[in-house]
């Protein structure tokens, strides 16, 4: 099926979307972008995308083209014409095109450039992985200083993933310092043996989940004790429990890190009552 997408204030077929070789997102990796989930034809946490969005381009200096209104519409535009029941939503922004390779910034009247597009996820909510669990890897964590920023330069945690794959593995956490800074594409939890809920605090080390956040409120919504504090591989293979959290994979359990059990090594009680809630009240909340 070709896929109608976004580029620049069109919606064109995917094979007629053009973006320029001189693209600052192609040649320095200077764009940022959102993933938002889509679950019964609508967006899951549109707002808190639309506002990282909004602090993303504020942190490097670059122009937003769209207003929010004006990119929730352009979303609903996508799923519409694309019949999207569940799927993903990518967006990216990059600082445009000028006409020549250059360092330095282009002029501040350059256009920024804007894409969207679908993906098409049928039962995205329902992932089997949601039920067996995620084999983690360890790898150093050699991205740069700015995790906070959603960067497109996702070369570091591609190659993690691959690394994961080679090891029969399904993702890599990364560690710095000897603490468990995120996951490749997600944010990384423990549940200890008293049933607290131990996730990396917010600073410029990890990406500011979206996710993260929504989970967080519902967990200490239900009661449940949290702990914003960094852990260790050990401290992760030695704890009850062990889960990720993102926009396309909601709540996912990890059963196994670098080989070795965690808990039962079987998925457990907390991580999947969470992705319940979370899934639950998001669904109520999408627009
Ligand atoms: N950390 C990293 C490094 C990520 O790439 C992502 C997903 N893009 C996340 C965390 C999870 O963020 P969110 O819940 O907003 O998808």
């Amino acid at each position: 099926m070709t896929r109608t997408v976004y580029v620049n204030g069109e919606y064109l077929p995917e094979n007629e979307a053009k973006v320029s070789i001189f693209d600052r997102g192609f040649l320095f990796a200077d764009g940022v972008y959102e993933v938002t989930s889509v679950l019964g034809g609508k967006l899951i946490d549109f707002a808190g995308h639309a506002k990282r969005l909004e602090r993303s381009l504020n942190e490097l200096e670059m122009a937003n083209p769209i207003s929010t209104e004006d990119l929730l519409e352009v979303h609903r535009q996508l799923v519409d014409r694309n019949g999207i029941t569940d799927g993903l939503i990518y967006l990216q922004i990059t600082r445009g095109a000028p006409d020549d390779r250059d360092f330095a910034f282009p002029p501040a009247d350059t256009a920024p450039t804007i894409v969207l597009f679908t993906q098409n996820k049928p039962g995205l909510a329902d992932a089997p992985q949601a039920k067996t669990g995620m084999k983690i890897i360890s790898v150093e964590d050699l991205r740069w200083g700015r995790r906070d920023i959603k960067t497109v330069q996702l070369l570091y945690p591609s190659l993690g993933k691959m690394a994961a794959k080679k090891a029969g593995c399904d993702d890599a956490w990364m560690v710095e310092d000897g603490f468990v800074t995120e996951g490749t594409s997600n944010n990384a939890y423990i549940v200890t043996k008293d049933g607290t809920i131990v996730t990396r605090q917010l600073s410029n080390d990890i990406l500011h989940g979206i996710t993260r956040a929504a989970v967080l409120r519902f967990a200490r919504e239900a009661q449940m004790k949290v702990e914003e504090r960094p852990f260790t591989i050990e401290e992760a293979q030695n704890a009850a429990e062990a889960f990720v959290t993102s926009a396309s994979a909601f709540v996912m359990p990890v059963v196994e890190i670098d080989g070795a059990p965690v808990g039962t090594g079987k998925v457990g009680d907390i991580a999947p009552r969470i992705r319940e809630i979370y899934l639950e009240e998001m669904r109520k909340a999408a627009i």
